[in-house]
């Protein structure tokens, strides 16, 4: 896999190395050199990641001749707060610092490390901890502002370094979380295929395969990941690597994010697990609304599409300020309404409009179903993958009750403007009676108990 990163680094515009395999930490102040040439390095960590390889990389540096000036280590927290404050404290310092940071890190400090970075106009070089999230060479910072979670824009870092080693022996349920991030590639990738093939949102062939082709390979060994074994969370860490370079390359997160992650999204703008101790994590998230995306592609064989009257959906297709009305009653929270409203409006399809495209979603149906089969899941299997990860697979499991579930069904599908199955669904009239039909006697849902295991709900 080390080829398709090297391949994909031909194409991004940020990221220029990336060394990753077993004991290379080694090589990260030879990697700093080439990239940075004389320029003095700052290295940020918080109390954990310093612990676990923070003299290490110190060493590299100063091995390759880097002047290293006084580290910036954040308190040691499990689990650092992603909040604007963080960008604003580590800025503020680097900005009367004539250094390029190389952060050893994993999601949180990295996004604070980039965002600061970015700011500052500056390159920087992460070391990374755990195999947790996609985003180490995502353009992009995930970021917590006022209370809700936002993508800022700012560039990848330069350079990656991901020793294996390292990344094994961080903690399990941040390989979970890395696990629960990764799965929704699979029906993340369908949503793509159904864009594509209703000539939405074409496929981009060079991005698709440094994502799919290496997917199923990557999800196949959870009980090596569960038991920390390298060679398993290699293959872990290598694919979030290289999502995260496809979404570089792309500049949009499509390549690796559908309407599973849009569950994650809400439950995160509604800042749901977010005082837990440690907070609810993306990944963990991430993993329960693929499950529920690939409940919703179960059912697609079952569907009569072909019993859909497009001059029927015409006649009752919701008006602009209906549609409207509509998303408000989901969307309570003003944040989060004002927001969902914008995404939604812009894939609104005029009422002049919604013949032509039930007409075109029936006529590639059968084509639909035929792409979108080999490529997902069935939700059992997703479950179950999760399961032998460690990570959680209901949302019993984090505290989201099966009422709130259905709900985020249709909330979620308010909050991106980004094509899926849902809105051909929706667009369809068919939406209400899948959700309907996974909650009632015989569905997903309804016939999945809560386990009684996993929880990580600090109210159980
Ligand atoms: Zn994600």
């Amino acid at each position: 896999m080390t080829e398709l990163i090297d391949k994909a680094l031909q194409d991004s515009t940020d990221t220029k190395a990336i060394i990753s395999g077993r004991d290379v930490v080694g090589q990260t102040g030879a990697l700093f050199k080439e990239l940075f040439g004389d320029a003095q390095c700052i290295l940020v960590a918080d109390g954990n990641t310093w612990e676990v390889a923070g003299e290490q990389v110190r060493a590299s540096l100063e091995a390759a001749g880097v002047t290293v000036v006084e580290p910036y280590i954040f308190p040691g927290t499990p689990t650092l707060y992603a909040g604007y404050e963080n960008v604003e404290r580590l800025r503020d310092h680097l900005s009367g610092v004539d250094a390029i940071a190389c952060s050893v890190a994993s999601g949180t400090l990295n996004d604070i490390t980039k965002l600061a970075s970015g700011e500052l106009g500056r390159g920087y070089l992460n070391v990374c901890t755990a195999a947790s999230m996609d985003g180490y060479a995502a353009f992009g910072a995930s970021i917590t502002r006022d209370g809700f979670k936002i993508t800022r824009d700012c560039p990848a870092p330069a350079g990656l370094v991901a020793d294996l080693d390292i990344m094994a022996a961080a903690p399990q349920r941040l390989t979970a979380t890395g696990y629960g991030d990764l799965i929704e590639k699979v029906p993340g990738g369908a949503d793509w295929l159904v864009a594509d093939e209703l000539g939405i949102e074409a496929v981009d062939d060079k991005v698709w395969d440094l994502v799919q082709p290496p997917l199923v390979a990557a999800l196949s060994d959870p009980e090596g990941l569960a038991a920390g074994n390298p060679d398993s969370i290699g293959l872990l860490a290598e694919e979030l690597i290289l999502s995260g370079l496809a979404m570089q390359a792309h500049q949009s997160s499509r390549p690796a994010s559908g309407a599973g992650h849009n569950f994650s999204h809400q439950w995160e703008m509604e800042g749901h697990g977010l005082s837990w101790e440690p907070p609810l994590s993306h990944g963990n998230k991430v993993g329960i609304g693929t499950v529920a995306s690939c409940a919703v592609y179960e059912l697609l064989p079952s569907l009569d599409v072909a019993g859909v009257d497009p001059e029927q959906r015409a006649a009752e297709w919701l008006s602009p300020e209906d549609n409207d009305a509509r998303i408000e009653a989901l969307q309570p929270l003003p944040a989060i309404r004002a927001a969902a409203l914008s995404q939604s409006r812009a894939k609104y399809v005029p009422k002049d409009q919604i013949a032509a495209r039930v007409q075109l979603i029936k006529d590639h149906w059968a084509a639909i179903l035929e792409r979108v089969g080999p490529q997902v899941m069935t939700p059992a299997d997703i479950a179950d993958k999760l399961r032998r990860a460690g990570a959680p697979y209901h949302p019993g499991q984090v505290g989201i009750d099966q009422e709130k579930l259905k709900l985020t069904y249709y909330q979620s599908q308010t909050i991106r403007s980004r094509y899926t199955i849902f809105d051909a669904l929706f667009e369809l009239g068919l939406f209400d009676q899948v959700v309907e039909t996974l909650f009632a006697p015989g569905g997903y849902w309804a016939e999945t108990p809560i386990p009684t295991e996993g929880h990580l709900d600090p109210q159980d």
